[in-house]
């Protein structure tokens, strides 16, 4: 791996853990131990990607999420969470963070969220998305599996361009609310399950257990290409 990395965690054992793991996966390390200096170092540092804490000293994890979103960074944000706490996640997530992993971690899945994270290239446009036997060209708004056009309603079609641009993210349900119904009608969270419902019917090799559109219990959906 290669990349910037800023942890920002008031527990030492940890940070100290976390540390020695991606220094030895080629990442460059800086740790913070408290808010204040996580959120100024995350606003000039310039880091590839934050692990950050949510309970700290002086400035708490969502402050700090919060603020550099307001800066327009969009650097990427992997909250680290404590188990059984989602309404700390989805706090976060609608705060601007993009995924999380809950304490105690299993440190291969962190490595590989932190991996597909830097692997991404932030701003990059990509407009023609495939996975499984799917092809999604965005600009002409087709979808098509194994050479068959499938034919999406436009609530669908947004939905899937929606996670596509977010691949790994998890996405809370009022995140996607916002998104992809706006403001401006009188939705409920149910329309968004009913409709990756439908999606999945459409895209998944078998809707009832789905590899792509997978279901973030209490908390939204992630999309896993
Ligand atoms: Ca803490």
């Amino acid at each position: 791996m290669k990349g910037r990395l800023l942890i920002v965690e008031d527990e030492p054992a940890i940070a100290r853990g976390l540390t020695d793991i991606f220094r030895q996966h080629g990442l460059e390390v800086m740790a913070e131990a408290d808010g204040e200096a996580g959120l100024a170092a995350a606003l000039s540092s310039k880091p590839d990607l934050i692990l950050l804490d949510i309970m700290l000293p002086r400035i708490n994890g969502f402050e700090i999420c919060r603020a550099v979103r307001e800066q327009g960074i969009d650097v990427p944000i992997v909250m680290l969470t404590a188990k059984g706490r989602e309404e700390d996640v989805v706090r976060g997530l609608n705060l601007g963070a993009d995924d999380y992993v809950t304490k105690p971690f299993r440190v291969a899945e962190l490595i590989a969220r932190v991996q597909a994270f830097l692997r991404r290239r932030p701003g990059h446009h990509i407009d023609i998305h495939r996975f499984g036997d799917c092809e999604v060209d965005l600009p002409s708004r087709t979808v098509t599996r194994d050479g068959q056009r499938v034919a999406l309603t436009s609530k669908e079609f947004q939905l899937l361009a929606y996670f596509l641009q977010r691949p790994g993210c998890a996405l809370s349900r009022d995140i996607i609310l916002n998104a992809v119904w706006g403001h401006a009608v009188f939705v409920l969270p149910r329309s968004i399950d009913r409709c990756v419902t439908t999606l999945r019917a459409k895209i998944e090799v078998d809707p009832r257990k789905p590899r792509y559109i997978q279901t973030i219990r209490d908390v939204g959906y992630r999309f896993e290409p």
